[in-house]
């Protein structure tokens, strides 16, 4: 009996000592407020730092807001009482935080923009995005590529133009990078928008909502195309992208002698990158959410350990109170010729699931 009972308290203590550095390392709560599960960008966003952030020792506070406002303000809260000491935030509408934010700052919570800018409020400490404006330039450069090896013989090409959602900051970097690249081709006249819908409060999309592209589409076909033939669709985001092509196809294109006009994309969704496979939606722009996530995570042990975060960019991002200490990593155009080669070869994708 004094051996059994000794046993036991030598197993208890052993594990108690276990415990003990699991229970040490705890370097508190981050939450994390991701906007949506529709685009699975977000998820695997989400999903990343959570799994980052328990190795590291935090307990990881993970949500995603159904692309809901009054859901996000009541996620982030229910944080900031729980006691996150850092909350890392991919906002849903970008100007709605700013109560929310007053009340975490006075909480001594330190808040990081997570891929989209939180505007109007002081109490952003950093943003953690990709170049923004160069997401642009990379899809209009592919598109206008895309249109000389597609339609060499076409003068001019008619081309319409999608934006993102107009309460998205990073839209507004998109539209404007992408028209650096292709407003001296519509002033040139080598480009033609029939529809004559330019800038993004005509052609934004509110929530980045594909059904809603796929509509405007169907009007853009049958307002202006009905004896013409449409080259070539600037579109932000593979979800808006894959509505647009189905309009497309709905009205004949890529069928027949019809081309399926030149169609551009982003965040390397694995249905557009089969359709790009497949030689229907021409492109994509890759952003590799696995080093976004780790930038959030080293900010966040950076700004805990009392250190200065790293950022790359000082000047960009003004949110209208202040300018945002920045890191911005590159983002990466894929097309049919290195789709394989960039996603299989970053480990983004396997092989197999691209092919099935
Ligand atoms: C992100 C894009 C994404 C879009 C729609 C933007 O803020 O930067 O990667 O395609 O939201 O989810």
């Amino acid at each position: 009996m004094k051996l059994i009972t000794s046993l036991l308290a030598a197993a208890a203590i052993s594990v108690a000592s276990f415990a003990v550095p699991a229970f040490a390392q705890d370097k508190g709560t981050v939450g994390i407020s991701m906007p949506t599960k529709t685009s699975t960008r977000w998820i695997s966003d989400g999903e990343t730092m959570e799994k980052l952030f328990t190795d590291a020792g935090y307990t990881a506070d993970l949500q995603f807001a159904d692309d809901d406002i009054p859901n996000q303000l009541a996620q982030i809260e229910n944080m900031v009482t729980k006691g996150a000491k850092v909350l890392v935030i991919g906002a849903i509408d970008g100007t709605t935080l700013s109560d929310i934010l007053a009340k975490a700052h006075d909480a001594g919570v330190k808040v990081i923009a997570y891929d989209r800018l939180i505007r109007d409020s002081g109490n952003v400490d950093y943003y953690a995005t990709f170049d923004n404006f160069q997401v642009g330039v990379l899809q209009a450069s592919s598109l206008v590529d895309g249109l000389k090896a597609k339609f060499p013989d076409v003068k001019p090409w008619n081309v319409e133009l999608f934006g993102g959602s107009p309460d998205d900051n990073n839209a507004f970097f998109f539209y404007d990078g992408a028209l650096s690249v292709l407003q001296p081709l519509i002033d040139s006249g080598d480009i033609v928008i029939k529809s004559g819908q330019q800038g993004m409060d005509q052609v934004g999309t509110l929530r980045w909502d594909g059904a809603v592209a796929q509509a405007r589409m169907e009007n853009l076909l049958s307002s202006n195309y009905t004896d013409a033939q449409v080259h070539g669709v600037l579109s932000p985001y593979d979800g808006l992208s894959i509505g647009i092509l189905s309009a497309l196809k709905g009205v004949g294109y890529g069928s027949g002698d019809q081309k399926m006009p030149v169609v551009t994309g982003q965040d390397a969704e694995l249905p557009s990158v089969k359709s790009i496979l497949a030689d229907e939606q021409g492109s994509t722009v890759f952003k590799d959410t696995r080093e976004l996530a780790k930038v959030a995570v080293s900010m966040t042990d950076a700004i805990l350990g009392g250190k200065e975060p790293e950022v790359n960019d000082t000047k960009t991002y003004d949110n209208g109170v202040k300018v945002i200490p920045s890191y911005l990593l590159k983002p990466v155009a894929v097309d049919k010729s290195n789709a394989k080669e960039i996603l299989v070869g970053a480990g983004y994708y396997t092989e197999d699931q691209i092919d099935n």
